[in-house]
């Protein structure tokens, strides 16, 4: 017998009979005995069409509003959860984010949880009752409804493990565990047993999106135990492990991650003085635009090209302000392309193994793909190429690092 935190994604709860098998598998976590917490997103498709009408009525709603907007589809699948759970004579309750009191900043669309409540949920356990919470919302200081990003849920349910001190969060997705790869792009994609979190955070943020970050982030700093697991089939999924195994000889890349959100921009022929760098990203850092990968080369007559990259909403934020600055820095030209694709291999063995970047850009070069921007951690490498080849890449780099699923005899 166990307090368990489950969470069930946007798929999972897809349909009404989703939500009607959601509710069997509950059910019998429940006859075995589980205390049981579960968060739920979401039906899938909904929150993007919130977002659709809402961008009917005006390019740029306010946050806050877009807050009150979204935060309506999980209200519908909490609902529909309890009902399903008290059809099959069960006792559940269902709650908002504002109700459980999951307090949060008042960054709207992308609010950070401050604190959670949990008497209200250990009351409803200890009566036996099952507590059911949406996920992705809360609450401010004032009141206001919050959102927690997109793919929030995931936090909701390990911010609420931590809180609760749950013996395991349990994240049932569309796939039976994290794989090597995203498994839609890569038929051969392997299921890991495994992953430890440093990888793990590593992977969310270079887009692997079967967790978002935050969650991951969330249960490094509290030691909550995670489990991602299919909502639709039986089986171990996959744990992300607080430690590395130190019986077992770390792969040297455990995953490939891949993101297509980022937009490359440059500015050529500046003149290389000390505080060029910094007077081109200072108007882009106070515009509130964030800069990913940068590089800068020094070419002939002291001029120096700077290129870097940022998510590619703004690119046209972030290109406006170097035309205006081109002038002042006496730049020769500025130039975008926002098609381009982040690849990166992710792997702790990497500390211990030289010559992982060579054979990363050996599997590249020959399929004929022109690395044009590398940046490397102690347990990533990322390069930056044309979209058009990002499958391509993902697929040779998964073979060359023979990630791939064992033969079956
Ligand atoms: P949910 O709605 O349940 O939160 P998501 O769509 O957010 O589900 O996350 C699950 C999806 O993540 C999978 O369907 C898969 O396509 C994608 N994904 C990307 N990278 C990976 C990976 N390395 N392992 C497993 N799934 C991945
Ligand atoms: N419904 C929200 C989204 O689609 C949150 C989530 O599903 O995790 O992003
Ligand atoms: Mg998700």
């Amino acid at each position: 017998m166990a307090l368990l935190v489950q969470k069930f994604g946007g798929t999972s709860v897809g349909s009404v009979d989703r939500i009607e098998n959601v509710a069997d598998k509950v059910c019998k976590f429940r006859d075995e005995g589980h205390d049981l917490v579960i968060v739920v997103s979401a039906m899938s498709g909904e929150t993007n069409r919130l977002t659709g009408l809402a961008k009917e009525v005006m390019e740029h709603p306010t946050p806050r509003e877009m807050d009150v907007l979204l935060s309506t589809g999980e209200q519908v699948t909490i609902a529909l959860l309890t009902m399903a759970l008290h059809k099959r004579g069960y006792d559940a309750r269902s709650y908002l984010g504002t109700q459980v009191r999951i307090l949060t900043d008042d960054s709207h669309t992308k609010a950070r949880i401050l604190d959670i409540d949990n008497q209200r949920i250990h009351e409803d356990l200890k009566a036996g009752c099952i507590v059911v919470v949406a996920g992705f919302q809360g609450v401010d200081e004032h009141g206001n409804i919050t959102t927690l990003g997109r793919g929030g849920s995931d936090t909701t349910g390990v911010a609420l493990a931590a809180a609760l001190q749950a013996d395991e969060c349990q994240i049932y997705t569309d796939v039976d565990g994290v794989y090597t790869t995203d498994p839609r792009i890569v038929d051969s994609a392997r299921r890991l047993e495994s992953i430890t979190f440093e990888e793990m955070l590593e992977m969310a943020s270079l887009g692997s999106k079967v967790l978002q970050i935050r969650a991951v982030e969330f249960a490094g700093k509290y030691n909550v135990p995670l489990r991602v697991l299919s909502t639709f089939e039986d089986g171990p999924g996959t744990l992300i492990r607080i430690e590395e195994d130190e019986n077992m000889e770390a792969p040297v890349v455990s995953g490939i991650a891949f993101n297509r959100d980022e937009a490359k921009l440059t500015v050529t022929g500046v003149p290389d003085i000390p505080g060029v760098a910094s007077k081109i990203l200072k108007p882009i850092s106070d515009a509130n635009i964030e800069v990913d990968m940068i590089v800068q080369n020094v070419g002939e007559d002291n001029l120096t090209d700077f290129t870097f990259t940022v998510h590619r909403n703004e690119f046209k934020k972030a290109y406006a302000i170097l035309e205006r600055l081109a002038q002042e820095l006496s730049a020769q030209t500025v130039k975008g392309d926002d098609k381009i694709a982040k690849v990166s291999i992710v792997g702790v063995g990497m500390r211990s193994h030289a010559g992982v970047a060579s054979k990363m850009f050996e599997a590249l070069s020959q399929e004929g793909i022109n690395i044009q921007m590398i940046s490397t951690s102690e347990i990533k490498i990322s390069v930056v190429i044309d979209e058009k080849y990002l499958e391509l890449a993902v697929r040779s780099l998964h073979s060359a690092f023979e990630l791939q699923k064992e033969a079956v005899e």
